[in-house]
């Protein structure tokens, strides 16, 4: 029997399909595989997917309704929305004053210590009031979306109180209310101890297990937990009870982990069972090995080190070698990676850390999905998922990584319907 469609996308010249053969990440060679479709096309009915594939074999199963709609790609590239599924998109201000001491030389360290730093977007975030909060978020997410993101994961961690993590968690729920994006929400409070919590940290952490993680979950404003593990923030051992608090409370895990130093966090991440280990720059081979016989997705953030900036890299060619699930991701935050442009991050990480375009691209989509536990739902194309999809302003997929800090993303779906920024 045919089905029935209310928008068909035509003349896919590239169709990226990322379709999945075993419903599992992708890991090796199969990352590189992008279910590419020559003269594809795509129908959609009521904001999911009906057929997706050759032109023919899609208008030999649908059947268009009286008012369905044809849209002509003009064979360019058409590929699922972007899954950004590291943020920090829930900030007050940007940090103008340190990006320029930072590109002089000064060490973050000494930043740190003049005030800069996550303290200074903690303070940002205290002075503002949630509407403006909401309001300047919620303008930081569009912009996620015109970059062609259509499912963001969104963390607190700026706040680094009871009153101010709630708030933020709250600003990000109602963000998922009014983007027409999916939004996903985690709860770091333990992404620095306050600079009052200094000498008592003990007291903070209790505060993060007894107070914070079980209101959090009550009140239902988060789906996942983050820790920042890394000398001077929280010690590995810590991190691992913070994140198990969580776990056992009903949120999933995901690490900040082995970042700057190799602590040992990408190995805890999969002793506590962690859906995901995010920035890995400095973890050992040993870790990777570890990683790879895992379900954890490495989590990796080129636009951190590009910030900075730093020549430190996430060893991405070697995990994936070794077999570990990579996702890329922006990271997007008002310190190291003030960006939430996922082609810019699919260049950095073809440039600076040697994955092939075609494995950016799986990373930014299909196994970004498992990163967030949406992966019945987006990061391909194909029949049953949301029509999340872009059509890009090429005729290679290879040009997205190519012509870096370039318009790559022309027409961004969300469920079918297109944003056009403001104006949607
Ligand atoms: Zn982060």
């Amino acid at each position: 029997m045919k089905r029935e469609a209310d928008l068909v996308v035509k003349n896919c010249g590239q169709l990226l399909t990322l379709r999945s053969t075993d419903r599992t990440p992708r890991r090796g060679s199969a990352l590189a595989d992008l279910g590419l479709v020559e003269n594809g096309a795509v129908a959609i009915r009521k904001g999911r997917i009906v057929g997706v594939g050759s032109a023919s074999s899609v208008e030999s199963s649908i059947q268009p309704v009286a008012t369905c709609r044809e849209i002509d790609a003009g064979r360019a590239v058409v590929m699922p929305g972007f899954v950004d599924c590291h943020t920090h998109t829930c900030f007050a201000r940007y940090r103008l004053d340190e990006y320029e001491k930072r590109v002089r030389g000064v060490p973050y360290s000494e930043i740190a210590r003049a005030g800069g730093g996550i303290a200074k977007s903690v303070a940002d975030v205290k002075e503002m009031d949630e509407e403006t909060l909401l309001e300047v978020s919620e303008k930081r997410l569009k912009g996620c979306l015109d970059h062609g993101s259509t499912t963001v994961e969104i963390k607190s961690g700026y706040g680094l109180d009871l009153d101010n993590e709630l708030k933020q968690l709250r600003v990000i729920k109602r963000l998922a209310e009014v983007s027409p994006a999916q939004v996903v929400s985690t709860f770091l409070g333990a992404h620095a101890v306050p600079g009052e919590f200094r000498d008592r940290r003990e007291a903070y952490i209790s505060q993060l297990i007894h107070e914070m993680i079980p209101l959090v979950v009550d009140q239902g404003l988060a789906e996942f937990v983050d820790v920042f593990s890394e000398i001077g923030v929280f010690t590995t051992r810590e991190a691992e009870r913070i994140l198990r608090a969580g776990i056992s409370a009903g949120l999933k895990g995901r690490v900040h982990a082995d970042e700057l130093n190799d602590t040992g966090s990408a190995e805890m991440a999969v002793r506590v069972g962690a859906v995901s280990a995010d920035h890995l720059t400095k973890i050992n081979t040993r870790a990777i090995t570890r990683m790879a016989d895992s379900n954890v997705i490495g989590v990796l953030l080129p636009g951190t080190s590009f910030g900075l900036p730093s020549l430190d890299f996430a060893p991405a060619r070697d995990m994936v070698e070794r077999g570990v699930a990579i996702a890329i991701a922006t990271d997007f935050n008002p310190g190291s990676s003030p960006s939430e442009s996922m082609p810019m991050m699919i260049s950095i990480a073809c440039s600076h850390m040697g994955l092939s375009a075609a494995e950016a691209i799986a990373g930014a989509t299909y196994n970004a999905a498992f990163a967030l536990c949406r992966a019945e739902e987006v990061g391909s194309l194909e029949v049953g998922k949301h029509a999340d999809f872009l059509i890009l302003d090429c005729e290679d997929y290879r040009e997205v990584p190519y012509r870096f800090g370039t318009r790559i993303v022309g027409r961004v779906f969300i469920g079918g319907n297109e944003w056009k920024g403001d104006s949607s």
